[in-house]
């Protein structure tokens, strides 16, 4: 019996798409330089990786045909040598399509395996995303701003060479720097991402995560009926139509908050959550109409909260929003809760006037989307100079 490697990419649909299935080739090819067989392969279809939603890719390789099949005949790695997260808003936990309840992002690492990120934060801000694990592991920051594409264009960061550098060192028995940098030569016939992924090989340094570090939370999860425990024929109870909302302060009830959906929550779609001025909102419901997860909660004294269980991100309300900077969407790397900011605004207005400032003053420009030709070559020279400073 040979050695299995295995390594998950955790990636955005459709956003990261074709960053994933760069790195994941990548590992098998760089394997394969070192006369081992892989195989890589996405672990879900095209049309749930829309709008931001974790999907999956995972390389896996071994040293030996015999141990590849065994390792292959599952539908998916029970434990990861590597897990790879292309976001570092993912280490908030992933709600994949084909996936009940929220996934810690670290939940498939090995003991002693090593999550990898790609972030400007440091590991104290990242530790405290990811959900505590019942064994220690390694986190590894590559440090950058999060890389989002598209499906068919590709800003070519270096993001997947820095990070195929890293692995080179967190996991050298999988492949060495040198057979990194022959794929890279082979593939891309670039010297300067080769050299890319020789400076991620030397800068990466590992931290041992305690299982008393991280998130203490326990992630929602809910259990579908068994067979036996099914009713003749088929009901499909639909969502109630939602109820009126209390005010905090004055304990007026009035206002509609819609029912929602009690299993799938879309928040770990988010990367950017909207952050509300409510003492400058003119209530002109545009926000309320043009949300396409109806997220919006109307106050009782019809006010829009957007709702965090239910916010994907999608930055439409900030878009709409005709009232300059009442609606900013900030990263939501700044925030540790789904908490009510309507609610937080009612108990103290002037403390959270100072909370808005903060957040709008720290968040980084985000973008997922493609806007014009020549944005990603625009983009790029930034992008790569916050690599080369490490
Ligand atoms: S970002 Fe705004 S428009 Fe988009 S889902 Fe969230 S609340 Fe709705
Ligand atoms: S779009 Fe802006 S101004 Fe209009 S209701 Fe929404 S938050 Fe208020």
């Amino acid at each position: 019996m040979g050695r299995l490697f295995a390594i998950e990419i955790i990636y955005r649909g459709i956003f990261q798409k074709t960053l994933a299935t760069r790195l994941s080739r990548s590992i098998v090819l760089a394997a394969h330089q070192e006369g081992k067989m892989g195989i890589s392969f996405g672990r879900y279809g095209d049309s749930p990786e829309r709008n931001g939603i974790p999907a999956k890719n995972f390389a896996i390789v071994a040293t030996d045909e015999q141990t590849l099949q065994e390792g292959m005949a599952k539908y998916e790695p029970k434990q990861v040598d590597v897990t790879i997260a292309v976001d570092d808003t993912l280490c908030k936990g992933v709600e994949s399509w084909a996936w009940y309840g929220l996934q810690p992002v670290n939940r498939l690492l090995k003991p002693g395996g090593t999550l990898i990120v790609t972030s400007r934060e440091g590991p104290d801000a990242i530790i405290a995303m990811a959900h505590r694990k019942e064994t220690p592991y390694n986190l590894a920051i590559v440090k950058g701003t999060v890389s989002f594409s598209g499906l068919w264009v590709y800003k070519d960061d270096h993001t997947d060479v820095r990070i195929l550098g890293a692995i080179a060192k967190v996991l050298p028995d999988l492949f060495s720097l040198t057979s990194v940098q022959k794929v890279i030569m082979d593939q891309w016939k670039d010297a300067i991402k080769a050299e890319s992924a020789a400076r991620a090989y030397e800068r990466i340094g590992t931290t041992t995560v305690r299982t008393d570090q991280g998130n203490p939370e326990v992630p929602y999860k809910f259990d579908f009926p068994k067979w036996h425990e099914m009713g003749e024929g088929i009901a499909i109870p639909s969502i109630p139509a939602g109820r009126n909302m209390e005010d905090p302060v004055s304990h007026v009830h009035g206002g509609f908050q819609p029912d929602r959906n009690p299993t799938f929550k879309k928040f770990s779609t988010r990367t950017m959550r909207p952050v509300v001025n409510f003492d400058t909102c003119i209530k002109c419901t545009l926000c309320w109409l043009h949300c396409p997860d109806s997220c919006f909660d109307v106050t009782p004294e019809g006010l829009y909260d957007a709702n965090m269980q239910a916010c994907c991100g999608c930055g439409v309300c900030e878009a709409v929003c005709p009232v300059k900077e009442c609606v900013t969407m900030v990263n939501e790397t700044e925030f540790g809760d789904n908490a009510s900011q309507w609610e937080a605004w009612r108990n103290d207005k002037e403390g959270y006037q100072a909370w808005l400032a903060k957040k709008i003053e720290s968040h980084p420009e985000r973008s997922h989307g493609f806007r014009y030709r020549g944005q990603y070559e625009e983009q790029v020279p930034e992008m790569l100079e916050i690599a080369r400073k490490g």
